[in-house]
């Protein structure tokens, strides 16, 4: 299956054309786009671009969904990868839950990217989310776990990400998020937000944990053992079924 979006980004390819990188100077966010390949999947038929940047070295991907390049109202999920939970199923974190249900839903739509952003641990890296890990077995909080490995509380940044949207010429998009400040920080590097849709997961064995604690009494999550879970997604999550005072004790 080969989609205009799949041409344009060939052509683009050719032309090796960037995203903000006059002078190369870090002062200024570079993107560029790198590869683009079919990624047929369980959720729906993607394509996967692959972009190299002058930041942080790291190959951070979008996973689109049809017509996207130009397009306007592109609906977007930003996820920031999380290894336990996204490969191994950690139940530490719940950002499994939360990309596939953003895969599912955008694979049921005509259009929509996932850009998958390689900050590890809330931008930390993985050694030092395990660290952390450790740290919260012996009784820290999360946010104590982090500062005392020397780092603020959350590291992720998010030039990269709207430099990625720009690359791929999205003139407006449809934020995934129920985080509102995400709004901010995008609108920040110039992306164009015409909606918040939140993102709201359906219950199942391994999240449903979220509607049984007190979800209205705080945002933090503890789980069975007594230990508070890793927010690593900047979103806290939203469960279908959650009632009003729970979702708003999530956002404060
Ligand atoms: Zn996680």
């Amino acid at each position: 299956m080969t989609t205009s979006t799949h041409e344009q980004i060939k052509l683009i390819l050719q032309e090796t054309s960037c995203n903000g990188c006059e002078g190369m100077n870090r002062k200024f966010v570079c993107v560029h786009i790198e590869a683009i390949a079919e990624l047929p999947s369980r959720f729906g038929d993607f394509h996967i671009v692959a972009f190299s940047n002058n930041q942080d070295g790291k190959e951070h991907v979008a996973i689109i969904k049809g017509e996207v390049f130009g397009a306007d109202d592109v609906p977007v999920r930003l996820h920031s990868e999380c290894l336990t939970g996204d490969v191994i199923g950690s139940l530490r974190c719940d950002c499994r839950d939360q990309l596939e249900a953003a895969l599912k839903k955008i694979g049921e739509m005509d259009k929509g990217i996932v850009l998958y952003l390689r900050q590890e641990g809330r931008g930390i890296g993985l050694t030092n989310k395990i660290r952390a890990y450790s740290l919260q077995d012996k009784g820290l909080d999360t946010v104590e776990a982090n500062i005392a490995l020397g780092f603020r509380d959350d590291e992720r940044d998010y030039a990269v990400a709207a430099h990625m949207l720009h690359a791929l010429q999205v003139q407006s998009i449809r934020l995934m998020t129920n985080n509102p400040k995400k709004i901010a920080q995008l609108e920040q590097y110039g992306v164009k937000i015409n909606e918040r849709m939140p993102h709201i997961l359906p219950p199942n064995e391994h999240n449903i944990f979220y509607l049984e604690t007190k979800a209205a009494k705080s945002g933090h999550m503890i789980d069975f053992h007594g230990k508070e879970h890793l927010p690593e997604q900047s979103d806290q999550p939203i469960i279908e079924g959650m009632d009003e005072s729970q979702v708003k004790a999530m956002h404060d």
